[in-house]
């Protein structure tokens, strides 16, 4: 058995949050990391694994509450309270709000919203009795400053931004810190998708003159969750090579 403190992350199986997981991995966390396919949980764990046989991989749906909160008991069961959460996991279903559908709205507030809240509501209880641990979650520029065909993004980013100030509130005193990291535009599969000319106007807007790389979130997280960032609790970090300063 391991000693090593356990670090959840979300949507781990590509982009961002397997950057996080095999940042926080280097930083010498136990890291399980999740997916919302059997397919997704070997292949994750495999990768995991390459870093050392501690680390592991859990099927993890956040827009369903009945199956997050058994794969989180069985989580705590098998590995233990985390020290550090990651909520990274989330989707974009963009269109301009005359087409957008409340499908759209619902499965983005669901998932990106809702999902961290289910998240927080089955890890917070056991944590609170640790009485350490950092709550990072992972927010976007669009939350701030909103976009055109992002309505029900930028709502629920906003939403976790509120939210991530109020539980900070409610547990520092129990030595749990909760914040977000905001990135811009960072290069995965969610940006991929875009048109070159959507691309290339982002592109002129950032004064750091590139996108951003996955592992420039990684740094941020790696920070909110290292002693030195003890005393910082419910802010957000922007990190987004100087796209909005605001
Ligand atoms: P991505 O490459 O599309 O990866 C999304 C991850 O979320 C995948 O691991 C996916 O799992 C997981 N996921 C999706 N729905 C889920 C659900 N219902 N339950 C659990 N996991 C789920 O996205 P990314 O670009 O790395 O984005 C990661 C986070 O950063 C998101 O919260 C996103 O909003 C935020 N962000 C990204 C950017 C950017 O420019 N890329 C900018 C600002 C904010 P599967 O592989 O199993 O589908």
């Amino acid at each position: 058995m391991s000693d090593k403190q356990i670090a959840l992350v979300t949507g781990a199986s590509r982009g961002i949050g397997l950057a996080i997981a095999q940042r926080l991995i280097r930083d010498g966390y136990r890291v399980v990391g999740t997916a919302t396919s059997e397919g997704g949980v070997e292949k994750l764990r495999a990768v995991l694994k390459e870093s050392g046989d501690e680390h592991d991989a859990l099927l993890l749906n956040i827009a369903d509450s009945e199956q997050s909160e058994a794969a989180l008991k069985h989580l705590q069961a098998d590995y233990g309270v985390p020290r550090v959460v990651v909520n990274n996991a989330g989707i974009t279903r963009d269109n301009l709000f005359l087409r957008l559908s409340e499908d759209d709205w619902n499965s983005v507030l669901n998932t990106n919203l809702s999902g961290v809240f289910r998240v927080c509501k089955a890890l917070s209880k056991a944590m609170l009795k640790q009485k350490a641990g950092s709550i990072i979650n992972i927010s976007s520029v669009i939350g701030t400053t909103g976009n055109a065909g992002q309505a029900n993004y930028a709502a629920a980013k906003a939403g976790l931004e509120g939210f991530t100030r109020s539980l900070a509130q409610e547990i520092a005193s129990r030595n749990i810190t909760v914040n977000c990291v905001a990135p811009g535009f960072i290069q995965t599969d969610m940006t991929d998708v875009l048109p070159e000319t959507q691309k290339e106007a982002i592109l002129a807007s950032i004064p750091g003159k590139r996108f951003g790389h996955v592992e420039d979130i990684a740094g941020a997280v790696a920070f909110l969750a290292s002693d030195d960032a003890r005393y910082i609790t419910g802010q957000t970090i922007h990190v987004n090579g100087g796209m909005n300063m605001g």
